[in-house]
């Protein structure tokens, strides 16, 4: 399956949709965003993306912050697997974006057993300079198997230390 993007405009926000599979093969769309000041960019079907498809993501990036430098680019539901991308390269996202929403990872250790729970930025999640903080009860998870309190995942702390830098 390859890229799918879709796009509407509503007044000065645009809503685009990435889903399926980033790889070198992906056609990122070309972007009119004349009088856009928010680009609500929802990457939460995004199954699969390789090295080529990195390539292509970071070159697309670029291109907008040079492009749009006062538009926001708004990312909504950051799965996992690009969560790892946007910790490890460089260039990932522009610095005139956000991460608006994203899903965490929480882990039990007497189990062995980890969840996914989608999280939103300043409702249910904030990123603080020394600490990332849980800020609503609905943001902690239980353990399906032991009901204990879950463990939240390493990798929200990248994540933070990578928006800080970026806002
Ligand atoms: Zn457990």
């Amino acid at each position: 399956m390859k890229l799918v993007a879709s796009t509407s405009r509503a007044g000065e926000v645009v809503q685009l949709t990435f889903g399926g599979e980033v790889t070198e093969a992906s056609d990122f769309p070309d972007l009119k965003l004349e009088g856009v000041t928010r680009v609500d960019l929802n990457v939460g079907g995004v199954t699969y993306i390789n090295s080529g498809g990195v390539q292509g993501w970071t070159n697309w990036v670029r291109d907008f912050g040079q492009r749009f430098p006062k538009t926001l680019l708004s990312l909504e539901k950051l799965p996992l697997i690009l969560t790892r991308q946007l910790i490890s390269v460089k260039g990932f996202v522009p610095r005139n974006s956000r991460i608006q929403s994203f899903y965490a990872l929480y882990y039990c250790p007497d189990c062995d057993q980890e969840a996914q729970k989608l999280l939103i930025v300043g409702k249910d999640f904030r990123f603080d300079k020394t600490q990332p903080e849980l800020i609503d009860s609905q943001a902690e998870m239980k353990c399906a198997t032991c009901a204990k309190p879950m463990e939240i995942d390493m990798l929200i702390d990248h994540l933070r230390k990578i928006t800080w830098n970026l806002f």
